[in-house]
């Protein structure tokens, strides 16, 4: 092998004439009785090359064995394609390289699936042969991409005068709502580290220490029941601040996030700095969901008082129940058939409504089952309220406040995507704030944290941490993009006894709260900072700039949806000496 001179996607007219050492992947061999055309490539594009029989006996001897996949050294000379031949596809298609010397570094299997853009193949199969499934330019484009992206997050980050501290793996359990990843210790027999939920409590710590600004880019462990677009292992943009408050964190991350979108997307933002906020309350009302998708409309419509005076029963006892009777305007949909508008009807009923009212705004005028019990005038309020226009079909749910939000908030998500409302050109991005401190688990019988239990209430609602904690508001908020949570931070407690307060609300005895959170305890009483923080899922805002609906596309080596390798087969049973060592005995129940 030689020193490659030049990469293939290079290559160009102002090459012509020079002598080039090209190495790298064969796209395509085509013989064409007598002479050889290679598509040579590697991670920048794709060259052709030539070898003439003739010109270069050897060569062509050697050529004639290259298939798919092979790797080459390549020499040989740059020249113009002949007049016709050039193909507008290929950034090198205005050139060729005349081969004088082929040299095969390596043989390659057919594989699996072709290196190339469009291909239809199984996710398995793709994870399972990931390093071919990354060799294809889409997905190099994806992790070029990544890596541009963590470099302007790390550059953006060191001019705001962050520092970038990498924290452990292997720690105590930090509660981000998820199960634990444990890892038995062998020179502790018994004993687990737990993989980090978050580095949530090693930041705040850092802040104890001082630090004032830090930020790392932090992989992330948690055992959830899979679902689509989960990873066990995903990474976070996670940062602290010390001496803040929450409009600080905003600044920092308007910012980041408006140069990020600038810079490294062809896509524009809906709205400019500094991102609008909504009150977790009134995002509820308006949108039905805490991650709504402002690229379009569609908001909710409340006619509680206006249903409440029909003669529709259900309706009249809802609102007299204390019920909401709210709605959306689906647009064009008045023409549904007798099917879709039970399909409809079916999806509300999977989230909780009992039923759902329609009214088709058509050109004779409003059409429902409900007419009947409604006045004229009431009607065309309703429709007013709801801003009807003709062609729109109203959907309408009476039920308690937080069934019709979880209906209309998913109904609004999904009709949203199923009739392409929202600008694919367009990033969205918006604050929720004043979430509530903590809600209650029924299943539990406890409050929970609605965050972490490190979130600060507000000072005006400490008072109500002992009467009445479901209306506490807590410094805590989310960034919201295109329908993704993308983030989440809260300005934190920074005092033993209000973090002892809030761990005894949520139901953890003084022991277990010292035994799990001894050390935040602890290094309060050592002079903790006000503090506060965030966290993003990288992952996920890479694929805002890709367009991808599943954050498997941007990371090299993902599991599948349920948690499985398929490449290396993780997870997999492990001798038994190892696990001897490790002082762990396995006993797997039979699956009925
Ligand atoms: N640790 C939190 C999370 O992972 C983020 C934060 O509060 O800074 O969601």
């Amino acid at each position: 092998m030689q020193k490659r001179t030049v990469h293939c996607g290079e290559v160009s007219v102002a090459d012509i004439g020079k002598q080039v050492i090209l190495d790298g992947w064969v796209q395509r061999a085509r013989d064409h009785g007598g002479l050889i055309f290679i598509d040579l490539r590697d991670r920048t594009g794709v060259i052709q090359t030539v070898i003439d029989p003739q010109a270069a006996p050897k060569a062509h001897k050697v050529g004639e064995a290259a298939r798919s996949e092979f790797v080459l050294e390549i020499i040989g000379e740059v020249r113009r394609r002949p007049a016709g031949s050039e193909n507008p596809n290929l950034s090198t298609g205005d050139v060729e390289v005349a081969v004088t010397d082929v040299e095969i570094l390596n043989t390659a299997k057919t594989p699996p699936f072709a290196i190339a853009d469009d291909i239809q193949v199984d996710e398995n199969v793709r994870l399972t042969y990931r390093y071919l499934d990354l060799r294809r330019p889409e997905m190099q484009r994806r992790l070029f991409l990544r890596h541009r992206v963590v470099k302007l997050i790390r550059d953006f980050m060191d001019s705001r005068g962050f520092v970038e501290v990498e924290t452990p793996i292997l720690i105590k359990s930090t509660p981000e709502g998820a199960r634990d990843y444990l890892v038995p210790c062998r020179i502790y027999p018994g004993t687990f580290y737990a993989l980090p939920q978050s580095p949530q409590q090693l930041k705040q710590l850092l802040m104890v220490a001082g630090f004032e600004r830090y930020f790392q880019i932090a992989r992330c462990f948690r055992d959830e029941d899979p679902r689509a677009d989960r990873q066990p292992e995903f990474t976070q943009l996670d940062l602290e601040m010390s001496f803040i408050k929450q409009e600080d964190v905003f600044e920092v991350m308007d910012d980041l996030h408006a140069e990020i979108i600038e810079k490294l997307s062809g896509k524009r933002l809906k709205f400019p700095k500094p991102f609008p906020r909504f009150s977790y309350n009134d995002v509820m009302e308006r949108f039905g969901i805490d991650k709504p998708d402002l690229r379009y409309g569609m908001e909710l419509f409340d006619v509680t008082d206006i249903a409440a005076a029909t003669e529709f029963q259900v309706f009249k006892t809802v609102a007299e129940a204390g019920g909401r009777v709210k709605g959306i305007a689906l647009p064009g949909l008045a023409g549904y058939s007798r099917k879709e508008i039970d399909d409809l009807m079916a999806f509300a009923r999977t989230f909780g409504a009992k039923g759902l009212v329609t009214v088709a705004v058509t050109e004779e005028g409003p059409k429902s089952s409900i007419s009947k019990f409604v006045a004229e005038g009431q009607m065309s309020a309703m429709l007013e309220r709801a801003q009807a226009k003709t062609g729109d079909l109203l959907a309408i749910v009476a039920d308690t406040p937080a069934v019709v939000a979880n209906v209309l908030g998913r109904m609004r998500a999904d009709m949203g995507k199923k009739l392409g409302l929202a600008d694919k050109n367009e990033v969205a991005f918006c604050w929720i704030v004043d979430f509530p401190l903590v809600e209650w688990k029924d299943e539990e019988q406890r409050w929970d944290a609605m965050h972490h239990p490190f979130t600060s209430p507000h000072e005006d609602d400490v008072q109500y941490l002992d009467t009445d904690p479901g209306r506490v508001r807590a410094w805590c908020y989310d960034m919201v993009c295109n329908g993704f949570e993308l983030g989440s931070g809260s300005v934190r407690i920074h005092r033993r006894d209000i973090q002892q307060k809030v761990f005894k609300l949520m139901n953890y005895s003084d022991e277990e709260a010292q035994a799990r959170f001894g050390h935040m305890l602890e290094a309060f009483e050592y002079g903790a900072p006000p503090h506060g923080g965030f966290a993003t899922g990288l992952d996920r805002t890479v694929t805002l700039l890709t367009d991808d609906e599943s954050i498997r596309e941007v990371m090299a080596f993902p599991k599948t949806a349920t948690g499985y390798d398929p490449m290396t087969k993780a997870p997999s049973p492990v001798p038994p000496e190892q696990l001897e060592e490790l002082h762990v005995r396995v006993e797997v129940e039979e699956e009925e």
